[in-house]
């Protein structure tokens, strides 16, 4: 006699079913692979995956409440793995100022931009931005983003950075959406402090923030921090126990990407100026590059990283907004695949996988999420388009219908 397995919840007849599922990163042609079951299905109980595969292949099993899905995708949620959620303020009004023709570093230089967030930050009670790292969570999830990276760095003082570190702390009690957090004291240099007094400052906060913090980044960059004042930030945090991360050649050729694969750092971001050399280094080394198409975009530059080429010599890449106030002022997962596939020639399937499974390693988490596979966190997306293409292709529109956290319908778009 046949057993009949009970799960929780069953979504069947799905037109794509892309499991996304890789033991590592994924990297050269792997990255084309969306483990595509056609006319797919999946069993989820106790908030994990108990069955994936063809609807056909489902007979096993019964369950509580089931999810027709003809005619849609169902994919792993997205994991934007690089933002900077907590802050308080808006910068509207830099976009007049950049429509002015300021550049990105003459508006920092001038005071504004970032440090212009950093008083807002500083002033905003851990309450308000607690209530406003809430509203960009709700919309996140509403686009199908169930896991978040948030790093710290608008306080650009012990306790304003501890004051962010908190509230996403709380964010990640409250809401849905998994957390993962960052500590990003070396952003900017603070106004009020010389650099080598604010970077001894930082030194001396690596302990302090540790219980607050999975991993330590810096901005290594032109007007901030050198190669080598971040060699010795991310040297110390490393030793106090941090993973690290980089923001890398964004603007200028710096070679933190070479500094990344050399201190084993979990990824790099930005790279829209990575050399040569960088490519070569990070290709060899188990660290994974981070692009921000949007950011490019919404600064009006016109060199975006180079990711063909990025693929071809066998970097491993994700994919993530820097949802932030100042260079992207948007939460849009979706809206990253196509200007992924746009802006640097990915393809469709290539960008998914840089979403999901491969930005779920650029936070270590890809042993429990970022793909449908049997043991894993339920985190999956039901999506309204006949085909995988379709998510690239029609942007501006919310193609997510429905979103499963750890199991559970929790977001239900009309
Ligand atoms: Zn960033």
């Amino acid at each position: 006699m046949e057993r009949i397995m009970q799960a929780d919840l069953i979504v069947k007849n799905a037109a794509e079913l892309l499991t996304c599922q890789a033991a590592e990163a994924k990297r050269g042609d792997e990255l084309q692979d969306l483990g595509l079951i056609a006319d797919g299905a999946l069993a989820i109980k106790d908030g994990r995956i108990e069955f994936v595969g063809r609807t056909a292949d489902l007979s096993d099993w019964q369950a509580t409440e089931t999810i027709d899905a003809r005619g849609k995708v169902v994919m792993p949620g997205f994991v934007d793995c690089h933002t900077h959620l907590v802050f308080g303020g808006s910068r509207e009004k830099d976009l007049l100022r950049k429509l002015r023709g300021d550049s990105y570093l003459e508006i920092l230089k001038q005071g504004g931009g970032i440090l212009s967030t950093v008083e807002h930050t500083r002033a905003a009670s851990a309450d308000e931005l607690f209530a406003a790292g809430m509203n960009h969570l709700d919309t996140m999830l509403a686009l199908g983003t169930t896991t978040v990276e948030i790093k710290s760095g608008y306080g650009l003082n012990p306790e304003t950075e501890r004051k962010i570190l908190e509230v996403a702390a709380r964010l990640e009690q409250a809401h849905p959406i998994d957390i993962v957090t960052t500590y990003l004291g070396a952003h900017t240099i603070p106004k009020e402090k010389t650099k080598s007094e604010y970077i001894a400052e930082v030194l001396d906060s690596l302990e302090e923030m540790k219980p607050l913090a999975e991993f330590c980044d810096i901005f290594c960059e032109e007007g901030v921090f050198t190669y080598q004042e971040t060699r010795r930030i991310l040297t110390a945090a490393k030793e106090c126990g941090y993973k690290l991360k980089i923001h890398a050649e964004q603007l200028n050729t710096l070679h933190g990407a070479e500094l990344a694969a050399e201190l084993g750092a979990v990824s790099a971001d930005h790279l829209d100026h990575i050399s040569p050399e960088g490519i070569a280094r990070m290709a060899a080394s188990s660290t994974i590059g981070v692009l921000l198409p949007a950011v490019p975009f919404y600064l009006m530059l016109s060199k975006y990283a180079p990711a063909r080429e990025m693929i071809e010599q066998g970097m491993a890449l994700a994919l993530a907004t820097d949802f932030n106030p100042g260079s992207c002022p948007c939460e849009s997962m979706s809206l990253m695949l196509t200007f992924a596939c746009l802006q640097m020639k990915l393809l469709p399937s290539e960008a998914i996988n840089c979403a999901t499974i491969n930005a779920a390693y650029a936070i270590d988490r890809g042993a429990t999420i970022g793909s449908i596979e049997q043991g894993k966190q339920a985190d999956i997306l039901i999506v309204a388009a006949p085909n995988h293409e379709t998510l690239s292709y029609r942007f501006g529109r919310n193609l997510v219908e429905r979103v499963i956290k750890k199991g559970v319908v929790v977001q239900v778009n009309s």
